[in-house]
């Protein structure tokens, strides 16, 4: 009979890779740990509403992050539910065993697993990619524990013994290797803390051991309990000295005696336990969802409008994403989505989860049921994955579709701003391109806005079945004055992803034409002419053909010369569509991001 058992890992050999390989980010055990703290508090939170435990009154649930400069260290520490010697033995003796597995397994019914943010059992130990040594003091909750005092030096060996802290909880205090001393660094500590627990369930302080405390000096009437006093200002009644109606020198008090207080600078947490994308679309404000996006993408241009998502069936998905201004200047789509799993930053921009195409927006979504404790290959090929990009991409169309029938006053006036995003969506995403169809519209020459099928209705008479486009409006400035003379009509596309969108138009209907202003003249523009007036004309054509040869170093140049009707315009260069389109896919391949 064949033997079973279970692999065990040796510490020794899993170290170096854990070091090296787990997290290519050295600043991501801030996140670990702080999220560590917090699922103490949570679970400490569900066992009071469970009836297994009472807090105390005094106690408020917080996480403290403390950094001294002097000392080279780091230290977290949280109020909750903290661990017995057993459970410090298996959760964090035992490597890549999850505690929080093992909790869940325990409460599975009575717990939902929300909340709850470990999955991998290696998280403490990202520690050790910052830190020569890592010590950790922690009690129970539970009555009567002990307290536990544990240290490591490396990671691989450790030593374990009663400690003294009196109060529930853990404290993780890290000793920094040379090489990540700016960790300990105040301004670096916000940073990251900035970046990934923003919007953590639990409040977290930064404290900075090693500078001078810093005060402020309130009024009575704002003192709280809180408050540490350092110092009583006691300030003297105002008087002035006044004439009074019998022409008596008289004092008057014109401010009474009160007093000030000097206090400790009150902490405030580094994060928002209350994300706004939590809250019910119909409860946020439209300041709400302003001021949100200030803060999480440091955007002082307002967006144009937004989309919260809000889905708890059959995925759990929660989200505002912003449609930003666009900056011309740089012609630059960089957007940025933020992946959270239940409020704890994960990662921007995973492309796995989040469609390509709507990374050119700002936003945040956070779906704790993601599967993030897998490699990203198999997120790629995850259904759910899937199911959830395309979840994503509807929301975002319809949220479009609908401005354009309710709002299409706004939706032209965003035009501008967002067509190199859905045009740039409708060549990625064959679902979205579907959806949009009928909501593509074409700016003419009035800057009047027009859907494609518009387009060719009102053009029907002057050129069946052809738009004619603009692609840079001061150079083709000639024609676009021609055009509006004869009267006919013709569409800005100037943006870069225009070139391959009018690819991609064409493709999708069969029966139109695409021609730039410049291209081809159309037969209106030209004067007819006789055979004598070109045999007329033939020497001057054979001359400026040389000359276009001669500075294009192009012997095999054709040069057609053809008579314009339009006296105001005393001559213009075409280049035809095809080779102009040939142009725009070398620039194309040599532009960022296509
Ligand atoms: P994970 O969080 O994925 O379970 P970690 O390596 O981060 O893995 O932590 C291992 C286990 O150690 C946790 O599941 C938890 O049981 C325990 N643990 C770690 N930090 C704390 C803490 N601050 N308070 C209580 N228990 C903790
Ligand atoms: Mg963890």
């Amino acid at each position: 009979m064949a033997k079973t058992g279970s692999l065990t890992i040796n510490s020794e050999n899993i170290f170096p890779i854990i070091k090296k390989w787990l997290y290519s980010d050295h600043d991501i055990f801030y996140r670990e740990l702080v999220s560590n703290g917090c699922d103490a508090i949570t679970k400490l939170k569900k066992l009071e509403v469970m009836g297994e435990w009472q807090k105390p009154e005094d106690v408020e649930f917080k996480i403290t992050v403390t950094v001294d400069s002097n000392d080279k260290t780091i230290t977290f520490t949280d109020n909750g539910l903290g661990m017995t010697m057993e459970e410090v033995d298996e959760y964090i003796n035992q490597i890549a065993f999850s505690g929080a597995q093992d909790f869940l397994e325990k409460y599975k019914d009575k717990a939902n697993e929300d909340q709850i943010i470990g999955h991998f059992g290696l998280g403490f130990y990202s520690a050790f990619m910052v830190a020569d040594k890592v010590t950790i003091d922690t009690l129970s909750y539970r009555e009567g524990a002990a307290p536990v005092h544990w240290e490591s030096d490396g990671g691989t060996e450790y030593e374990m013994e009663e400690g003294d802290k009196t109060s529930f909880g853990t404290t993780i205090k890290l000793y920094l290797n040379e090489e990540s001393l700016e960790f300990c660094n105040e301004y670096r500590a916000r940073e990251v803390l900035e970046k990934y627990c923003s919007f953590m369930p639990v409040e977290i302080y930064l404290e900075n051991s090693s500078a001078e405390p810093q005060y402020d000096t309130i009024e009575k009437d704002e003192l709280t309990e809180k408050d540490t006093i350092i110092e009583t200002i006691v300030e003297e009644a105002k008087t002035e000295e006044k004439e009074n109606e019998n022409g008596e020198k008289e004092v008057v008090e014109i401010s009474p005696a009160r007093e000030k207080y000097k206090i400790l600078k009150r902490p405030v947490p580094e994060n928002d336990i209350h994300p706004l994308w939590n809250k019910h679309p119909n409860e946020c404000t439209e300041e709400e969802y302003k001021g949100f996006y200030r803060k999480v993408f440091h955007d002082y241009k307002e967006p144009l409008f937004w989309i919260h998502l809000n889905m708890d069936y059959p995925f759990n998905l929660k989200g505002i994403l912003y449609f930003p201004k666009l900056n011309l200047n740089y012609d630059s789509l960089e957007g940025v989505i933020k992946l959270y799993n239940n409020q704890v930053f994960i990662a921007d921009n995973i492309k796995e989860v989040i469609p390509e195409f709507l990374m050119l927006l700002k936003g945040v979504i956070d779906c704790p049921d993601l599967p993030l404790n897998v490699s990203r290959s198999a997120l790629q090929n995850d259904g759910f994955v899937k199911k959830i990009s395309d979840y994503i991409t509807k929301k975002v169309a319809d949220k479009l579709s609908g401005m354009f029938k309710t709002d299409r006053e706004n939706y032209e006036k965003y035009w501008d701003d967002i067509n190199p995003f859905i045009k740039f969506g409708c060549l990625k995403d064959e679902k979205f391109a579907e959806k949009m169809n009928d909501y593509i519209i074409f700016k003419n020459l009035e800057g009047k806005y027009f859907t494609l099928a518009d387009c060719l209705e009102e053009n029907k008479e002057k050129h069946e079945n052809t738009v004619f486009y603009i692609t840079d409006e001061k150079e083709q400035s000639q024609y676009i004055n021609m055009f509006k003379q004869e009267g006919m009509d013709a569409v800005y596309m100037t943006q870069n992803i225009d070139s391959p969108f009018i690819n991609f138009l064409e493709q999708k209907n069969e029966n139109v034409k695409f021609l730039a202003i410049n291209s081809d003249l159309s037969d209106s523009f030209k004067e007819e002419m006789t055979e004598e007036a070109r045999e007329a004309m033939k020497g001057d054509a054979d001359a400026l053909t040389e000359v276009f040869k001669k500075a294009l170093g192009n012997d095999k140049l054709e040069v057609k010369v053809e008579k314009l009707k339009n006296e105001a315009v005393s001559s213009m260069i075409t280049v035809s569509e095809d080779s102009r389109r040939m142009q725009e896919m070398m620039k194309m391949y040599t532009m960022p991001g296509m």
